[in-house]
């Protein structure tokens, strides 16, 4: 008891759990969360608990000034809480999410990590321990079993295969062109798995509108949500969130690794505890003037399966994916 005591007292307050009480429509709630996570953090585990989704909540808290909550990227160390007192929330759940989804306003938020900075990030321990909280809080439910021998391919959904932000009578048209024919396509040499920064519900509404999740021709192995991100710190640009992908490694370690995982996302900041992995999609927007033109998914799946028959995924650089397939088609040409 005594070591354990000493190491707490060494630990950082950052690191300590912090277990809140929140109240919701006549209910309390448990939430569980560590000093260095952030209320944007905190707003996902209510979200998880009552289905209010993130931006629709706003939390009270005795003594406590109300835009300190509504600061996603303070840290909740960095707030006086303490477990014998109890927040409120105030929000309503959204039916409508399909409308919440274009009403609230666009977040510019791509911006550049320096390639030294992100190796420094996914080196931090304090990152690396909520890397760890995460394989063991969230568990990933296979909607199909993973297969042996394949590749994983992990797939954003907003700007990567679906304009979100543009208005269509029905989401075929917001759809990014030749999806089906890339996911068939990809199928044969990866497992798919579908990862968006929002809630499971909004991912399975718009995947099944789509028309992926039945579809004949491929299977999705499993899909992520927003819970299963993690906030980080950068010394640049703050507080944000990404998708560590060590947390499907983790839970599937017979079948993929950083050998033979890549992920496509618009955001590159998404992969800054897996560098190597990230593949930056041009976004899909403007879905009404730009279908027509768009072809990044079909040059795309030219590059996975040219990639397929590697060993080890991770040594490519996959900035320059598009000058790949052209040098590997000018040396089948030439061959
Ligand atoms: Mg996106």
């Amino acid at each position: 008891m005594a070591a354990a005591a000493g190491s707490a007292a060494t630990s950082s307050f950052s690191e300590e759990e912090l277990t809140l009480t929140v109240k919701w429509s006549g209910k309390e709630y448990t939430v569980r969360l560590c000093g260095d996570d952030s209320v944007g953090e905190l707003k996902r585990r209510i979200c998880q608990l009552t289905n209010v989704l993130p931006k629709r909540q706003k939390l009270l808290y005795p003594k406590l000034v109300a835009s300190k909550l509504a600061d996603d990227s303070v840290l909740l160390c960095q707030l006086p809480l303490k477990s014998s007192l109890k927040m409120t929330m105030i929000g309503t759940v959204e039916d409508e999410i399909i409308v919440d989804q274009v009403e609230s306003p666009e977040v510019v938020d791509d911006f550049e990590i320096g390639q030294d900075e992100a190796l420094h990030i996914k080196d931090r321990a304090v990152n690396k321990l909520k890397l760890r909280r995460r394989i063991d809080q969230y568990k990933i439910e296979l909607r199909n079993p993973c297969r042996e021998g394949k590749k994983l391919l992990v797939l954003d959904i907003d700007y990567t295969l679906f304009d979100h932000r543009s208005t269509a009578e029905n989401p075929l048209e917001l759809m990014r062109p030749y999806l089906h024919e890339f996911l068939t396509a990809a199928y044969v040499e990866y497992d798919i798995m579908i990862w968006s920064a929002t809630s499971m519900k909004w991912v399975e509404l718009k995947m099944g509108q789509l028309g992926v999740l039945d579809n004949p021709n491929y299977k999705i192995t499993a899909l992520l949500d927003h819970l299963a991100m993690i906030t980080v710190q950068s010394e640049s640009r703050g507080i944000f969130d990404c998708k560590p992908l060590g947390l499907i490694w983790a839970q599937f370690p017979e079948f993929y690794s950083s050998k033979n995982t890549i992920m496509f996302d618009d955001l590159r900041r998404n992969f800054v505890m897996n560098p190597q992995n990230g593949l930056t999609i041009k976004p899909f927007k403007k879905a009404h003037s730009n279908r027509d033109g768009d072809h990044e998914l079909v040059k795309l799946t030219r590059y996975l399966l040219s990639i397929a028959e590697l060993e080890d995924l991770s040594e490519l650089d996959h900035s320059s994916w598009s000058s790949f397939t052209e040098d590997n088609g000018k040396r089948r040409r030439h061959a």
